[in-house]
């Protein structure tokens, strides 16, 4: 089993305070970190996603122009290529982030799976690659981008779960029917407590993928 992490949209627009701020986005931000330090073995790779979109277009109609923001199809203006709405949320550790995926330029892209890398592979590739049969899928927002790149992950025949501590949606009411649907899909719908629990008992020790900190082997993660 090769097991990677989805950091999905974990950006200043998408935090409080951003053009399409979540509330309790920041919180996920330091949420994500602070797992991922705590479980330094329970992922092989972890890829993180960022909306990168064109300053001086719509992106194929993503960004209302001429009329107000629907908040289904048009949006405010977000995440712009280069400006301080697109970079990483601060409190996301991005030290800890083995491969960086942009999506979005001139087009609407709501799954990592429609990103590319810094290389321009695409995600799916790049999992292939990497051997990656497990995908944990966390960040913003639950009922858009984490919701559409969960389910492609599953669509690409991986064992997939959401964590549901780690993620934060627009609305309270439409994110708890996507867990509601993914769950239906196949997707595991649990919080990271229990994930790493299982992660920890069944991890088998990588190969060949991007993982440096593989000096000590992971007996067990008891404690938790
Ligand atoms: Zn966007």
């Amino acid at each position: 089993m090769v097991r990677a992490l989805l950091v999905i949209d974990v950006q200043n627009d998408f935090t409080e305070g951003g053009a399409l701020g979540v509330d309790g986005g920041a919180a996920v931000a330091a949420s994500i970190t602070t797992y991922l330090l705590a479980h330094p073995d329970t992922y092989d790779v972890v890829l993180a996603s960022r909306d990168w979109h064109n300053a001086d277009d719509d992106n194929g109609g993503h960004f209302a122009t001429d009329a107000d923001p629907d908040f289904v199809v048009t949006w405010p203006r977000h995440c712009v290529a280069g400006t301080p709405g697109a970079d990483y949320h601060p409190a996301l550790d991005t030290s800890l982030v083995n491969i960086h995926i942009t999506k979005g330029q001139g087009k609407p892209a709501y799954s990592i799976f429609q990103g590319i890398t810094e290389d321009g592979v695409d995600v799916a590739e790049t999992l292939d690659r990497l051997g990656v049969t497990d995908v944990d899928v966390v960040g913003i927002a639950t009922d858009y981008c984490v919701r559409e790149s969960a389910l492609d992950a599953a669509g690409t025949n991986r064992a997939t779960r959401v964590l549901t501590d780690l993620v934060a949606g627009v609305a309270a009411e439409s994110s708890a029917a996507t867990l509601v649907e993914l769950q239906a899909a196949g997707i595991a719908v649990e919080p990271s407590g229990a994930a790493s629990t299982h992660a920890a008992s069944t991890h088998a020790a990588p190969t060949g993928a991007a993982q440096s900190n593989h000096t000590s082997p992971t007996s067990t993660e008891t404690g938790v």
